[in-house]
């Protein structure tokens, strides 16, 4: 079979790779979807300290079970489901596991004919039915929505809220349209790359759009009051700064995304937070229960993502994909192995 496999940074290989065989407690599958993302891009140019190459890559998986033909999304983020930070509270706090570990990282991922799900992600209810009526290449962008539910979760998001979004890649794009499920009131679109705003402003219809002067544009928008909630889905520290200032009283800002490793410092006007009562909140990735609830919503219409994929591309043409991500001139670009 045919697999995309990681090296090195800048060196991802299509070779071909003898069909993996699933041992006790796993399951097989034949993946029929894999979307790529950020990370993937990331992945590409900088390599991760969680990935020993080589490795196939691929998280946002969506396939059939081998032998039954079982339609199946599975999650990314495997929690260990026995640590401390799992077992707390009701619903645990499996996002922030410090044992987690990924596909695609850990474990070899979806750009492959065929792909083992280890028993540790059985063991999570990690594996999903795909409801009826929602594609493969739609159940694959479930994985990342089970993330943009996570932090619009904890970050409220509700009725009546004027929400700010920053960054207007698939993620962006995929908070626009949760928002909007929750009952926003109106949603505003920040990107200072014109023509990816331009584009998914087209698909997504925001409120309104921003380019420039974020600040000042969502006070006037909001008549002096600011956003409710700031969402910044970019690897931006200038993003976030800005998100601090342009929340409302008891506004909520999520640092969804993460910054660059090497420059994760950002300068916070800290009376800000103090008088106004604002709420930072972060954001990691997403826990099993996410993932059903975001295949739920996909299933529902309550999040359409169908016209989210613009780009499907097979599997010899990975590296493809991933420079269409990276040079923002796609919106979701879902490999079909
Ligand atoms: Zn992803
Ligand atoms: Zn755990």
């Amino acid at each position: 079979m045919k697999v995309a496999r990681f090296h090195a940074p800048g060196d991802i290989r299509i070779e071909d790779a003898p069909e993996p065989v699933a041992g006790p407690g796993e399951l097989k599958i034949r993946v029929r979807n894999c979307s790529t993302c950020g990370t993937d891009a990331k992945i590409f140019k900088f390599g991760h300290h969680h990935i020993v190459p080589p490795r196939v890559m691929g998280h946002e998986i969506a396939g059939e079970v081998v032998g039954t033909g079982a339609r199946v999304q599975v999650i990314a983020a495997i929690p260990c489901g026995t640590c401390a930070e799992c077992r707390r509270g009701r619903r645990g706090r499996q996002t922030v596991c410090p044992n987690q570990e990924s596909m695609g990282y850990h474990y070899d991922g979806g750009f492959a004919e065929y792909m083992i799900v280890p028993a540790k992600v059985l063991a999570v209810d990690g594996v999903n039915a795909i409801p009826d009526g929602v594609g493969f290449a739609e159940a694959s962008v479930a994985e990342p929505l089970a993330c943009v539910l996570n932090g619009q979760s904890l970050a409220r998001v509700g009725p009546g809220d004027d929400v700010v979004v920053m960054g207007a890649g698939p993620i962006g794009c995929l908070h626009v349209r949760l928002a909007r499920a929750r009952g926003a009131a109106r949603v505003f679109l920040v990107d200072v790359n014109a023509g990816r705003l331009a584009m998914a402003a087209e698909l997504v219809r925001p409120d309104a759009v921003i380019d420039s002067d974020a600040v000042e544009q969502v006070l006037k928008l909001t008549g002096g009051r600011g956003a409710d909630v700031v969402i910044t889905a970019a690897a931006s520290g200038a993003a976030q700064e800005q998100a601090v200032r342009m929340a409302a009283r008891q506004g909520r800002i999520s640092f969804f995304g993460g910054l660059p490793k090497d420059d994760p410092v950002i300068a916070l006007d800290s009376n800000l937070v103090h008088y106004r009562e604002l709420t930072i909140v972060g954001a990691n990735g997403s826990s099993p229960a996410h993932n059903a609830q975001a295949l739920q919503l996909v299933a529902e219409g309550a999040v359409p993502v169908s016209d989210l994929i613009t780009h499907r591309l097979p599997l010899p043409q990975v590296l493809d994909g991933i420079d269409l991500v990276s040079r923002g001139t796609a919106i979701k670009v879902t490999i079909e192995p």
